[in-house]
């Protein structure tokens, strides 16, 4: 900021120099002047470069700063969503409030700031020199001032507006790039790729529709502040002119207030364009502050006691919920698990088996009743301490792009290598790692696209094993495998289960004859729960999903 005061002092200096120039030079003939004012000029450039060289860097550097934080803030922020909020909002979406909302950001962050400080203090200082000047010929060129600045708020205005629509639709574009992008073989299996494409161009054109019109309005604004620039010059002209020639008024000054004049035209100029990059940052501020407002887990929470390390029993009382307000998908669900014991859910599809689980590490907070650890409701128990007591193999096994080894440490990032073999070893997978053409070191691919189903869920229970956590969480872990693999997975898993706390989902009920206990869930209740035998001997829904099978 200091430098930018001084660049826009020396600025106005340089109106100034014009003044000497012509009365000494061309009115007096004083020769000696024509030594030093060239030289003072050059060395006015020198230093106004320095300083221009100085605080454009520096800005640069804070803008892109700034911006950095506040990605990182709001990915952070991201990160700390409830799950609910990414049901809610797309992938697409998210990614471009962080980079493209925030690029729109930064614009207004570093070049406006630049262009508030600078010309502010350009305008300021030329304008105190040709008041001081020749105040009555200030006036009048200052006529039109009134309408140029009406007429940048009159654009600003709807200016906001179609950023606002321009960010959505590039925020819709992304979305349709991620979707096709990560879905492209079902794209190319229903050989949509025309469609998907089209769908992506009639968005892009959406956001040059919007560009454009405010093109047009930033195109017509500054042909009509030139316009206004010439008439208040003209208007110089024909009173300054008959000043000088009336002798109330030197050539010098006369020039040197009209080369202030000029001078003033760009750094006002710049200001009234600055209003666009303010509207747009505003429109990307709402944009990403409606995202920064929204209250994450963290600040939902107050739990603040921690996971007990051995778990004793965890018990379900009164359990209800529903996931917005309509019919409960769970209701009144009363269950208590011992240690070390594992519980096998099964029933149709849609029936709350998966909502159920989720309940237990609070990926959805319940609507009545609560959810018991040795007798401590979680809702009292910081949400880190109690997922850190909680490992969970889902059919669809999201894997990270990156290597075998760091795919597996993701559950536990201090461990050894020695550990990370051991757990390979257990969930049996170390076999078609070691003839991986990297081994360990093998890049599995986007969600581990490189392996097969089989492979990549053997690699999820490693990841898993490698948690150790008392509390696990099977949900159809073995489903989208075909027998052979489903073998080989059930003797991982069956590594897994052991001495653990176990709820497990599953669709084959011939992986669960193991269970301690089996509960039916039908329409959100527990509706039958005993061993396999005691199950068959009812003759009910259990018995019923035996036989079809
Ligand atoms: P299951 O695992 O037994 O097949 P789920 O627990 O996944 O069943 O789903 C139970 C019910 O909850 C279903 O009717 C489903 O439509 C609904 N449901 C599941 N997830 C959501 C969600 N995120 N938002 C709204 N409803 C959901
Ligand atoms: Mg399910």
């Amino acid at each position: 900021m200091i430098c930018m005061v001084i660049f826009a002092g020396l600025s106005t200096t340089q109106a100034y120099i014009i003044k000497p120039l012509l009365d000494k030079i061309f009115v007096e003939q004083d020769a000696s002047m024509l030594k030093i004012l060239p030289l003072a000029l050059v060395l006015l450039f020198i230093v106004k470069g320095i300083f221009q060289f100085i605080y454009s860097y520096m800005m640069e550097e804070v803008g892109f700063t700034i911006i950095k934080n506040l990605r990182v803030k709001l990915f952070e922020h991201v990160m700390w969503q409830p799950l609910p909020f990414f049901h809610k909002n797309s992938t697409g979406e998210l990614v471009s409030r962080i980079m493209n909302d925030v690029g729109l950001l930064q614009n207004a962050v570093s070049s406006t700031l630049v262009t508030i400080l600078r010309d502010f203090f350009r305008v300021i200082g030329l304008l105190g020199y040709v008041l001081y000047q020749d105040w009555k010929l200030s006036l009048l060129s200052f006529i039109f001032l009134p309408l140029t600045f009406y007429s940048i708020t009159m654009f600003g205005k709807s200016y906001r507006r179609y950023s606002i629509k321009m960010q959505e639709a590039i925020a819709m574009a992304y979305s349709i790039l991620n979707e096709t992008l990560v879905g492209s073989r079902i794209v190319k299996a229903f050989t949509k790729e025309k469609y998907e494409v089209d769908r992506f161009a009639v968005k892009l054109d959406e956001v040059i529709y919007f560009t454009l019109k405010d093109a047009k309005m930033r195109s017509f604004a500054r042909p009509l502040m030139e316009v206004f620039g010439g008439l208040g010059i003209a208007l110089i002209m024909w009173y300054g002119g008959g000043q000088v020639l009336k002798g109330a008024s030197t050539p010098g000054t006369f020039f040197s207030f009209l080369a202030a004049l000029v001078m003033l035209y760009e750094p006002i100029k710049n200001l009234s364009g600055m209003n666009n990059a303010i509207q747009q940052g505003a429109a990307a501020a709402e944009r990403v502050f409606a995202v920064l407002d929204m209250p994450g887990e963290r600040e939902m929470s107050s739990g603040t006691a921690l996971m007990p390390d051995s778990v004793k029993q965890i018990e379900f009382r009164d359990v209800s919920f529903n996931y917005d307000e309509h019919e409960n998908v769970l209701e009144e669900i009363n269950l208590t698990v011992k240690c070390g014991e594992i519980v096998a859910i099964v029933g149709i599809s849609g029936g709350g088996k998966t909502t159920l689980v989720n309940l237990v590490p609070r990926f959805y907070d319940l609507g009545k009743g609560s959810i018991l650890v040795n007798g401590q409701d979680i809702r009292s128990i910081t949400l880190q301490s109690l997922r850190s007591k909680i490992a969970i193999v889902s059919q669809e096994t999201i894997l990270f792009n990156d290597t075998v080894y760091k795919n597996i440490a993701y559950g536990d990032m201090e461990c050894t290598e020695d550990q990370v073999i051991a757990a390979a070893e257990s969930a049996y997978a170390l076999d078609f790692i070691k003839q991986l053409p990297e081994g360990f070191e093998t890049i599995i691919g986007e969600s581990g696209s490189r392996l097969s189903g089989g492979q990549r869920q053997r690699l999820s229970i490693a990841r898993a094993l490698l948690k150790n956590a008392p509390i696990l969480i099977l949900d159809e872990a073995t489903s989208a495998l075909d027998t052979e693999a489903e073998r080989e997975v059930q003797k991982a898993l069956d590594n897994l289960m052991k001495n653990r706390t176990t709820f497990v989902i599953a669709h084959r009920l011939s992986t669960i004859k193991k269970a301690d206990r089996i509960l039916v869930i039908q329409g959100g209740r527990i509706v039958e729960q005993g061993s396999h035998e005691q199950l068959l001997e009812k003759k009910g829904v259990y018995e019923r999903l035996h036989k079809l099978q």
